[in-house]
Parts: C-alpha cells; structure tokens; sequence
C-alpha cells in the first residue's frame, strides 16, 4: 500500500527534523535534497540505510506522464497521472530562450468559468503539494532528458487546471518546498499565481512569498464578469480591488490583469473606459490573451486586427499593455483549453 506522506511535500527544516526524530544526521538533508531535486548524477546517492528509513515513512511517488502532445511552436503538453487514478494536464511553454511550466493545482475545477474548458469538468479534488511539484520535476526532466535541451531552470506559473487559491495551502507548501535553496531554489519572481478572483484566498495572499500575481479580470462590468467568472456573483469586482489594494507588493511590482479578449463582448470603447476608471491609479499591466476556442465554447476569438485595435484603445488611455501571444492551441495547450 502506498503511504500516505509524500517526501516531496516536505521542507528541509521539516525533513532535519524527522531524521533528529530517528537519531540520523541532520546534514544528511542536504544529499537527500539534492538527489530529490537536482537530477545530479554526480551527487553521492542516499545510502541503502537511510533510503530504507525514508521509505518507512514516506512515498517516493512522481506523477506518471500517460500521454504527451507536442506543438510545432515547442509547446509540451502532459497528461500526468496520479496513484488513484486521477489525471491533470501540465504545459511546458517555450518563451524566448527559456520555458515556463504550467502547473495544474486541482483535477478539475470548482469556478466553472464559461470560456474553460477545465471548467465543465466541475472539481474532482484538490492536488497535494507533492503532487504540484512532482508535475514540476518531471516536466523539467523530461526538457533535459527528453528533449536534451539543457536550458535554465523553467519558470512556474499556477494557471493549468484548477483555482490555485481555491487550494491555498498545499500551493503555498508547494511554492515554499519550491524554494528551498538546496532544493530546486527557485526565487519567488519567477513563480506567477493567477486567480479568477477567489476573495477567500486572495485574503491569504500576504502570508504567501512574494511571487508574480495575476487576477483574471476579463471584463471591468460586474454583470458580464459574472457571465464568464460565475464566482463574480459573490465576489464582486469591488470586493476583490478592495482585497488586492491590501496587498503588500515590492516596489517595483504591479499586479497582472488578464484580460481575455472575446468578439463583441469585450472589446468595446465603454470597456476600454471602464478599465482606464479601475486601472489608471493602480499598479497594473494589462495582458490582453485572444480567446481560444475549445469543441463547443460559445465565444468567438476576434480578428487579429480586433485585437490590436483594443490594445491601442489601452495605451491611449496610459495602460500598461501587451498582447500575449497564443502558444499551443493547436493541441488544446492555450489558456483555458486544458481537460484531463
Ligand atoms: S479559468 Fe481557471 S478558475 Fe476558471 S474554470 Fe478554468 S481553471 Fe477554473
């Protein structure tokens, strides 16, 4: 039977303290560490012993890679497998000379935003830490294994399957395991958590490492918010700018607003009016993302030349915007397109 603690949900304080508790050395964390998280093959692998009391205790268990779809623009997307039989996709996006993993966070989702695909799977369950960074490892692997590419380490965003904040505590596990210098160390920029506005976990935020935040905005009106953000209807946009002008950010940090570009719907001089009232005064940039259809969504994706029109409507108005290129629609990789 497979147990039930996972070693890669633990800190390395956590993992000093486990190994004091059967009177082992606490330096032996550093090793175990390394050879968890930095594929190093010259690394002294953890002895048989020790490996022995570790495996006692703790399951050694990574998502499995069941299937894996391959865009011509480099975009990798995984459909990882779980121990219950649960599945989630996870998308490795090329990005200059760099990738960015996209982590699933849930099997399925609670939010059922209109314009997601994820979205009319309702929620299935939560993910574990460990299973948010064994998405990580093996994607990560599979770039260097795989693919041979020895490239910098990816960065991470929290926007496959599922609401990151919906799931708070094991995403913050996940990010702080995630930055354990002698683990995969990665810095708190280079991690991008984007939210649908869940207010509950917004609230949370402050105990989080400063990472990038994200908030998908998509519409600066209540009533149509609440057609393509269902969860608007209880957290309205004041209630969220209210939560987010709370937030403690860096100095140099401004709040991403996603904003899904849909034929006629959103596109309009009011909505550009309305986001220069909400954004003008904040800290904001604008990530404009051309909608992707998915089999049977009701929305349209507008003309390129829509797209560029609505941009320039924002830089007038002294918006901080661009225009996020699509990468990985033609395998159902792009946002809003994942399903397990
Ligand atoms: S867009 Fe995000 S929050 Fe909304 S249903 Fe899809 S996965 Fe859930």
């Amino acid at each position: 039977m497979t147990l039930e603690k996972s070693i890669y949900e633990l800190s390395q304080e956590e993992l000093k303290s486990f190994l004091a508790s059967k009177d082992l050395s606490t330096d032996l964390s550093t090793t175990i560490f390394r050879n968890l998280y930095k594929n190093n093959k010259h690394e002294q692998p953890i002895g048989k012993k020790l490996l022995a009391v570790l495996e006692k205790s703790f399951n050694f268990d990574l998502p499995t890679i069941d299937t894996v779809s391959k865009s011509p623009d480099g975009t990798v997307k995984f459909l990882m497998g779980f121990n219950d039989g649960k599945s989630v996709e996870t998308v490795l996006i090329p990005f200059h000379k760099r990738f960015t993993v996209c982590l699933s966070s849930q099997v399925g989702c609670a939010m059922k935003c209109s314009f997601c695909y994820t979205g009319t799977m309702g929620l299935s369950r939560h993910l574990k830490s460990s299973e948010i960074i064994g998405q990580y490892i093996v994607a990560a692997n599979y770039l260097e294994n795989v693919l041979g590419l020895k490239t910098m380490a990816p960065n991470i965003v929290f926007m496959g399957q599922g609401e990151p904040l919906h799931n708070a505590d094991e995403v913050l596990n996940a990010i702080n395991v995630m930055m354990e210098p002698l683990g995969l160390g990665m810095g708190p920029r280079q991690m991008t958590l984007s939210t649908a506005g869940y207010l509950p976990g917004i609230k949370k935020l402050n105990n989080f490492p400063k990472i990038n935040i994200a908030l998908s905005l998509h519409s600066p009106f209540n009533d149509i918010r609440k057609e393509l953000i269902p969860i608007n209807q209880h957290f309205p946009l004041e209630d969220i700018f209210e939560a987010l002008d709370g937030l403690d950010l860096m100095k140099r940090q401004f709040i991403v607003y996603e904003y899904l570009l849909i034929d006629g719907l959103n596109d309009r001089l009011e909505d550009a009016d309305k986001l220069e009232e909400l954004l003008g005064e904040r800290k904001a940039a604008i990530n404009i993302i051309p909608f992707n259809p998915f089999p049977g969504s009701k929305y349209k994706r507008p003309s390129d030349e829509k797209v560029e029109l609505f941009k320039e409507m924002l830089v007038e108005r002294k918006l901080r915007t661009m225009i996020r290129t699509t990468k990985g629609s033609d395998i159902l990789a792009a946002c809003g397109q994942l399903k397990s």
